[in-house]
């Protein structure tokens, strides 16, 4: 061989020497880049595991059910059956009293203040009536905004916000209607 082969030689020994560290260093890159991708899951995992805990934390309790009370109306007309709610911290709310399946939108404020019960109408009743026809409630919970008259909290889990109170709840709750007839007075007719 002359020096021009022996040239030739060493430039193939050197690009193949640098092809083979391009490659590892390639595969450290790429290795690299997984681990990143690996870690930045667990951490967007853990994250979206955070915001869940706190959205199950911030939902408002299940009361178990609705116990209806029956009032006589003050004029002498059809009587009328409430139930009551009251929240852990303040809420948005819409509620609906549902027999089988229609509703009709229970009258509630749009903001309820936490720990003050609210008692809502649930039906008439007219006088042979012995039992309520409205099944269950279903409340839509959301967390209020910044024009309620309260401070506001957020829950960033990405469920519905209260601004359009007419989208699904960020909170639903279904809660079923219970009531106890008044005892008849036991009447000694002897
Ligand atoms: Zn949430």
């Amino acid at each position: 061989m002359d020096a021009g082969d022996w040239i030739a030689v060493a430039a193939l020994v050197v690009a193949l020497a640098a092809g083979y560290f391009a490659a590892i260093s390639a595969r450290a890159a790429r290795r690299s880049a997984n681990e990143a991708a690996r870690l930045s899951g667990i951490e967007a995992e853990r994250r979206r595991d955070e915001r869940e805990e706190r959205h199950e934390r911030l939902a408002p309790s299940h009361p178990g059910s609705i116990v209806a009370v029956l009032e006589e109306s003050a004029v002498g007309g059809p009587k009328n059956l409430f139930g009551s709610i009251t929240v852990p911290r303040d809420y948005r709310v819409q509620a609906e009293g549902w027999v089988r399946d229609s509703y009709t939108l229970l009258s509630l404020p749009l903001l309820l203040h936490a720990n003050r019960p609210y008692r809502f109408h649930i039906e008439h009743w007219p006088p042979d009536r012995e039992e309520p026809q409205t099944q269950e409630v279903r409340f839509h919970f959301w967390p209020p905004v910044d024009v309620d008259d309260t401070d506001p909290w957020t829950c960033s889990c990405g469920r519905p916000t209260g601004e359009n109170a007419d989208s699904f709840g960020h909170w639903e709750l279904r809660v079923p209607i219970t009531y106890e007839p008044p005892m008849t007075p036991w009447i000694d007719y002897a």
